[in-house]
């Protein structure tokens, strides 16, 4: 399959590497310039357990995106979707389907403004990654992929996409729910990254300190009233069950969210994307969302910061 990754940091180089390595024709489309001449000029450079290889990856500026691909695959961090579909509009006509596995809550709607609906793909993933530097990745650990076409029409092409994906190892299934999957994994988010960022600690850390499991709760049962508003039926018991695993040291206990990263780089955060997502809409539907709303605030002052 002829396959476009559009933002390809670490997320979007792993499933890059993973695709070209399966035989597909992979290209790198990213705004990062530095990243793209690494890329171009010494391949990417990618570091598992037990292997360090270059790939001879296409890859291109997202200014000057062009060309005719089966599948793009949208990687970029919520806040960034809008501006790169804006770069990539000369190679969205062609595609026969468009993928987003990016976190966070309104990027289907974002994208849905440039791609018609029958040709939208979304999901979630479980699959980590870090990029080390320019063109210079490390891809550890295993995990999985919960798509669905969001109209579900084209059978055939959602077919064909997760052979691709499962041809690549990327343990691919198709969704019952995918809405519920996304809503799941950002309440989740909207705990983990947004407290252990605040508090500067880990996931471990965080769940040992006093009244860890009640300020989880506080977040949870608005997006559950929230998500019940959008007709998504998310129960705080699917969150709760998730957050009280990882807490447990032997699961994930020592790692540190990407919002806590983000914010130790000084970097934007996806906070509009999470908890934000969730003080803008239980706002809109008359919704008391004082948690989240704060949450938003102080993420933002961080970033200020
Ligand atoms: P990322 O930050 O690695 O890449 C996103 C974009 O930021 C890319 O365009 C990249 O080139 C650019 N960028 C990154 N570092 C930069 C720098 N120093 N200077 C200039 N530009 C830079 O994002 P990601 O971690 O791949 O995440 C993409 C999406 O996938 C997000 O929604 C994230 O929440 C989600 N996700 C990430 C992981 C993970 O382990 N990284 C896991 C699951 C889901």
């Amino acid at each position: 399959m002829k396959i476009a990754i559009a933002g390809a940091g670490a997320m979007g180089c792993r499933f890059g590497y993973m695709l070209m390595a399966a035989g597909n024709d992979v290209t790198l489309i990213d705004g990062w310039q530095e990243h793209v001449t690494a890329i171009l000029q010494k391949g990417l450079y990618v570091e598992t357990e037990t292997a360090k290889n270059h790939y001879q990856i296409p890859a291109m500026l997202a200014e000057e995106a062009h060309g005719e691909f089966d599948l793009v695959i949208l990687f970029t961090k919520a806040m960034q979707l809008d501006a790169m579909l804006g770069f990539i509009k000369p190679i969205l006509p062609a595609a026969k389907a468009v993928l987003i596995l990016s976190n966070g809550l309104g990027n289907i709607e974002t994208l849905a403004r440039y791609v018609s609906q029958d040709k939208i793909y979304a999901g979630v993933t479980l699959w980590s990654c870090e990029l080390e530097g320019p063109g210079h990745i490390r891809a550890t650990g295993s995990g999985n992929v919960e798509m669905q076409p969001i109209t579900g029409l084209d059978v055939i092409m959602a077919a064909q996409i997760l052979s691709t994906l499962n041809e690549a190892g990327l343990n691919a299934e198709i969704s019952a729910n995918v809405l519920l999957s996304i809503w799941k994994k950002a309440a989740f988010n909207s705990v983990m990254n947004t407290y252990c960022a605040l508090l500067d600690c880990n996931v471990g850390q965080f769940g040992k300190l006093p009244g860890a499991l009640v300020m989880a709760e506080s977040v949870v049962q608005e997006f559950v009233q929230v998500a019940a508003s959008q007709q998504i039926p998310l129960t705080a018991e699917m969150v709760m069950n998730t957050v009280k695993k990882v807490f447990d040291p032997r699961e994930s206990g020592e790692h540190y969210p990407s919002m806590h990263q983000d914010l130790h780089k000084g970097r934007l955060t996806e906070i509009d994307y999470l908890n934000g997502a969730i003080a803008r809409l239980g706002e809109q539907a008359n919704i008391p969302v004082p948690v989240n709303t704060l949450l938003t605030r102080l993420i933002h002052a961080k970033e200020a910061q």
